[in-house]
């Protein structure tokens, strides 16, 4: 019987653990985190996936995992569209504002291909964002412009809320040991230091998958991994509906959410302090106002920052063979992190991946 150990119960861990369970069926599975939802990073998240603007590091595997994930959220949403609050999941529209300049730019990546749809907001749905001349200049972050250089685009999007999310994967992962597809799942909350505190005498796996995020920093180590950090406000604005992000630099969202709408949030590289900082708060609200002025003078109803796992190259989906004190032979280590800003967006896509390379490298080791 195969022996699993999925480090990290975030987005990544939990999707990666779900999608080995359904490849291999009578497992056993175990997960140790030291933090899970409700208070991982992931669930500071916007959920927002989609098409996202590519950055750098975006490679032609980051477009084919968040098709695979959108394929995947499309099925969510026909399986259980009555009980999408359960699942956390919704389709919505957003709006992107953006200079007429940058337009072929966008156009150029393949990012529309995992969208529901895309077409040039009409005029009456750029009057319902209520976008304000004065504004566009602090939204643009450039002098001199008026409403006619601004293009708003509308793309169909899908939102995750990571708070049901991650409770719907665990539940999923539970309703599958109750029905004897896997033999067990044992969730440990545990801080590791190094990888060989799973690996003792006593718990012998057959292989590991780290989905540590930022702590693969010094578990690895790879000091390619960065900490982002990331402010946002949570408002009292349920009349705002539309999901809406300006695209540029300092790129800002307005993402309504189940129950309630995320804005900001701040994109502050190499920064992992958790503290609420007044003077991003104010920074948040003068951008959040610029872009949807519907969310002047309302109520903050929390302050809150969530660290991106960060990595320079982009996120790492690929194996190592160690050698433990404990086992006669090395053991797979499945490395599943440093999705930034877009672990939302990739994270069924790079479950899927998590599973094969499972499947090749360490079903061989295991005694089935
Ligand atoms: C404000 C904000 C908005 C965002 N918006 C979006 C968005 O709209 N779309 C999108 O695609 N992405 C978005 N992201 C990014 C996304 O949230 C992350 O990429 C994703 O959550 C990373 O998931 P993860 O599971 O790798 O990391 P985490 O959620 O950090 O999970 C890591 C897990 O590993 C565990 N762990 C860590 N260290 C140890 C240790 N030493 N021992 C044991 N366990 C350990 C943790 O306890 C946790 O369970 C946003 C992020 C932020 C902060």
């Amino acid at each position: 019987m195969a022996t699993f150990c999925v480090i990290g119960a975030g987005v990544i861990g939990l999707s990666s653990a779900l999608n080995i369970a359904k490849q291999c069926r009578g497992c056993k599975m175990t997960i140790i985190s030291a933090h899970s939802s409700p208070d991982t990073h992931s669930n500071h998240g916007f959920g927002i996936c989609g098409a996202l603007h590519m950055d750098k590091y975006d490679s032609p595997k980051y477009v084919k995992w968040a098709k695979l994930t959108t394929q995947y959220l499309r099925r969510v949403m026909e399986a259980n569209s009555s009980e999408s609050a359960e699942n956390g999941v919704r389709e919505v529209s957003m709006y992107v504002v953006r200079d007429k300049d940058g337009q072929n730019e966008y156009a150029e990546t393949h990012l529309f291909e995992i969208s529901r749809f895309s077409r040039p907001a009409t005029q009456t749905e750029r009057q319902s964002i209520g976008l304000d001349a004065k504004e566009l200049e602090y939204v643009l972050e450039r002098k001199d412009c008026c409403e006619d250089d601004v293009s708003v685009l509308k793309l169909g999007n899908w939102v995750i809320d990571p708070d049901y999310y991650l409770t719907r994967l665990l539940k999923e992962l539970k309703a599958m040991e109750a029905r004897n597809d896997i033999a067990q799942l044992r969730l440990i909350n545990k801080e590791i230091s190094d990888f060989s505190d799973v690996m003792g005498d006593a718990v012998m796996y057959d292989c590991i998958i780290n989905c540590s995020g930022l702590a693969s920093r010094y578990l690895v180590p790879d000091d390619k991994v960065v900490p982002i950090r990331g402010q946002y406000l949570i408002m009292d604005a349920s009349d705002v509906t539309d999901l809406i992000r300006s695209d540029c630099d300092r790129a800002t969202f307005i993402c309504p959410m189940l129950d309630k709408v995320k804005v900001g949030p701040t994109h502050q590289v190499g920064r992992s302090d958790t503290a609420v900082d007044p003077n991003d708060t104010r920074e948040l609200l003068r951008r959040c106002e610029s872009l949807c002025p519907k969310l002047r003078n309302r109520r903050i109803i929390k302050e809150a920052v969530g660290i991106r796992p960060g990595r320079i190259g982009g996120p790492r989906l690929e194996v190592e063979f160690r050698k433990f004190p404990s086992s006669d032979r090395p053991v797979p280590i499945i490395h599943n992190y440093g999705h930034a800003s877009k672990g939302f967006v990739q994270h069924w896509g790079c479950a899927m991946e998590t599973a094969e390379l499972v499947m090749k490298y360490a079903i061989s080791n295991a005694k089935l």
